[in-house]
């Protein structure tokens, strides 16, 4: 623990653990159908081991899972269970502007972060300006590409930015 301070592991579901932009899937992904509305299903793709994957990665790290995701609480109905993870926390984002910064930014107020999404693109500026406030903590935004989930390169880069600033 970073001076008793817990640091956070964020974990995005489309893109990092859907990795909806693979054609076709990477070995291991299994597709499963997510009830979405009435009579509307939503078909995602998940590897059971990423599961296990993230909890050793906060395990080394003693640091805290929680989901970062559009799919809010449903994660912990829907996907959580099918790769092998207890219910996570949820970030809760109900104010669109500024993307899922300025929500994180709070959740993650004075502890050290990873954060696994596809979508730091999107509003450059805005990132900016997030990890310029939080430079006095490990603030690693990991990049997984949509077309490859996270993999043990994404996994490594987590560890590297914590094995830096212990
Ligand atoms: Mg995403």
């Amino acid at each position: 623990m970073l001076g008793g301070v817990r640091p956070l592991i964020l974990v995005d579901v489309d893109g990092p653990l859907n990795p909806w932009a693979a054609n076709p899937k990477p070995p291991r992904y299994r597709p499963f159908d997510v009830r979405v509305g009435w009579r509307r299903k939503l078909r995602v793709h998940l590897d059971p081991r990423h599961g296990a994957a993230l909890l050793e990665l906060a395990g080394e790290l003693d640091a805290e899972l929680a989901w970062a995701t559009s799919w809010m609480h449903r994660a912990n109905t829907d996907i959580a269970p099918r790769i092998g993870l207890p219910a996570l926390k949820v970030v809760e984002f109900h104010d669109e502007h500024g993307w899922k910064y300025p929500a994180v930014a709070r959740y993650g107020y004075e502890r050290p972060l990873v954060w696994f999404d596809d979508d730091f693109g999107l509003h450059p500026a805005r990132r900016d300006e997030f990890v310029h406030k939080r430079r006095h903590l490990t603030t690693a935004l990991v990049h997984v590409d949509p077309a490859t989930g996270i993999t043990e390169r994404h996994l490594g880069d987590a560890r590297r930015a914590f094995s830096r600033n212990l």
